[in-house]
């Protein structure tokens, strides 16, 4: 087994199977034992000092909140106690929350590489998740109010004559190093720094394989034809609601034709150029890639190593 990259060490039993359970849910979100995320606008509450780690509150902490009709979300059952995200963002003043000792805010991106593998996928499903339901608050079919169901894993539209029910979406991006014998193709994208490069990446479109997507992506973006596309390792990131796809692709022409639109330079780089971009060594290349955070830099290292 891989080390679990930054938002996918998730360890929750999600128990789907207790979601719908009306009279369990009521019971379990004023057990003295439940945990609560609380997130306001999407930050996470994270308890500082020392080795930083999340802020989990019992539920008479929370109590107002749901009492208000916040959007909660059950996350799952671990270590024995069942664990919720709450969004807070009715709080008036994030700075002087409710309760004396609460934690601080913090944006779920940066704090997520400092966390434990379990609750760095803890901010992942609760980030994901409360954003949908920020923005889903009415029937795509019909207009009408929507309101969440299911522990918050899917919202019914309260039109009786539509009753529409919406699920979470989930929105998978290809991100792939495209490689010829010992040399990988990076691009670096139109807002990017001039010294960054980065592996190609573009959402998978409807009616398209994950194999398809890679090859149409590394096309449109440089004019490389691609063969074989091999997966090797995934990652949530919810920003809001992707799936990182990270493949191998193997490629079947060099010459590339960067699309102005979308990069602003692509090129081959040998692997001791990539080893020294992942060190950040800037004085070996002048270069540098993303932190192990990015998906892209965990490829990269495998193809280095
Ligand atoms: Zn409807």
């Amino acid at each position: 087994m891989k080390k679990p990259i930054v938002f996918g060490g998730g360890r929750f039993d999600r128990a789907s199977h207790l979601r719908s359970d009306a009279k369990w849910l009521q019971e379990k979100l004023a057990d003295p034992s439940s945990r609560f995320l609380p997130l306001y606008e999407l930050k996470a509450l994270i308890d500082l000092p020392g080795n930083p780690s999340v802020d989990w509150r019992g539920a008479g902490d929370v109590r107002t909140f749901i009492d208000a009709g916040a959007t909660f979300i059950f996350l799952g059952i671990a270590d024995f106690a069942c664990h919720f995200a709450i969004d807070v963002s009715a709080i008036e003043d994030p700075k002087n929350p409710p309760v004396a000792d609460w934690g601080k805010f913090i944006d779920v991106r940066s704090i997520a590489p400092q966390l434990s593998p379990g609750e760095a996928g803890a901010l992942a499903q609760a980030r994901s998740m409360i954003d949908w339901h920020n923005r889903h608050g009415f029937c795509a079919v019909c207009g009408s109010p929507t309101r969440s169901q299911e522990a918050g894993y899917s919202r019914i539209c309260e039109n009786p004559d539509c009753k529409a029910t919406h699920f979470p979406r989930t929105d998978p991006v290809a991100i792939m190093m495209v490689t010829r014998g010992d040399k990988c193709l990076l691009g670096q994208g139109i807002n990017f720094p001039s010294d960054f490069y980065s592996c190609l990446a573009g959402f998978i479109e409807p009616g398209e394989t994950i194999e398809q997507g890679v090859r149409r992506e590394v096309l449109e973006e440089s004019n490389i034809k691609v063969g074989e596309v091999r997966y090797h390792q995934s990652q949530p990131w919810p920003f809001p609601s992707s799936l990182m796809i990270g493949c191998f692709a193997e490629a079947l022409s060099e010459e590339i034709t960067v699309d102005k639109t979308e990069l602003g330079d692509a090129r081959w780089f040998t692997r001791n150029e990539v080893r020294g971009m992942l060190e950040q060594s800037v004085k070996s290349t002048g270069l540098r890639m993303g932190g192990p955070i990015a998906l892209a830099h965990q490829l990269a290292k495998a193809w280095v190593e």
